[in-house]
């Protein structure tokens, strides 16, 4: 079986499911997500991913049932019988005739999918990806892991039209924020920068991973304000996401960082991840 999904505990087919239009996450991207690896059929950071769902429904006082949520995602995956995938999970406020302000006590929606997950052709992860900046224009609580990814989208298809895989935000004082779908590293003399957790980006779970095993390895990890000049003074930049794992950038906004090759630590970064992930160590 491929592409299932689950609608408030029923299963089927992706493209047979439907939400009512007067669903407030329709509506008004009333809702917020998660997206997992699953690995061997099993949810990679699953407690971590769960954790960072329970942040972001609380910062929108949305009350859901997270048990009910972990039981369905659970089972959608089963019924699946897929092994290695992505599951989407997207929790809404509900369904309530259109109005900003909403009634209390909404039965919220919950939409989950469950999808194959092609890993990125390993020839292309060797030559690492090009970056774009876009100036950042989004709202000030980047940390709620919302479905408002109006700015993301646009970001990431002009990267897409330029040719590049992602769109990193940077503010007006040159402060680099995120991608659009990635959190960023840079290596300079063999210590790892990162910016630090907060509202201006989304607390990444590979992001967190990642810190913790460039630490076991003995690197030194700053969380800090990172400026987009350091990037280009950079030994190696790289991006962080559940399905991007770390991914070598060679050039930004047309320039080349350093050689222009994916350097060491952002590849013995990769392999101890993808090792980590192998073990099950989440
Ligand atoms: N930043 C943004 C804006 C994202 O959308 C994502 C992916 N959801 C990330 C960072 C990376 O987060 P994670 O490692 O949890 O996938």
């Amino acid at each position: 079986m491929s592409a299932w999904c689950c609608v408030n505990g029923r299963y089927g087919p992706i493209d047979e499911a439907t939400v009512p239009i007067n669903d407030r996450g329709f509506l008004f991207g009333d809702s917020v997500y998660e997206v997992f690896h699953v690995h061997d059929g099993r949810l990679w950071a699953a407690e971590r991913h769960y954790r960072r769902l329970g942040r972001s429904l609380e910062a929108i006082g949305l009350n859901a049932d997270l048990e009910a949520i972990r039981g369905w995602v659970d089972e959608t995956l089963r019924q699946s019988r897929l092994a290695e995938a992505m599951v989407y999970l997207h929790v809404t406020r509900g369904v309530a005739p259109r109005n900003h302000a909403f009634p209390p006590d909404l039965k919220p929606t919950v939409v989950i999918t469950v999808r194959p997950l092609v890993a990125m052709p390993e020839a292309e992860r060797r030559r690492g990806v090009k970056a774009i900046t876009v100036p950042e224009v989004r709202w000030r609580r980047r940390d709620i892991k919302s479905t408002n990814l109006l700015p993301n989208v646009l970001a990431k298809q002009q990267a897409t039209r330029a040719g590049a895989y992602e769109a990193l935000f940077v503010e007006a004082d040159g402060t680099v924020n995120e991608g659009s779908s990635t959190n960023v590293f840079l290596v300079r003399d063999g210590a790892l920068h990162t910016p630090a957790k907060g509202p201006q980006i989304l607390p990444g779970i590979t992001r967190d991973l990642l810190v913790e095993t460039a630490r076991e390895q003995g690197y030194a990890v700053e969380e800090r304000t990172v400026k987009l000049s350091e990037l280009f003074e950079a030994d190696e930049v790289f991006l962080s996401g559940t399905t991007t794992e770390a991914l070598g950038v060679v050039e930004v906004d047309s320039r080349r960082i350093a050689d222009g090759q994916v350097g060491l630590v952002t590849r013995g970064l990769f392999e101890a991840y993808s090792e980590r992930v192998r073990q099950g160590r989440d």
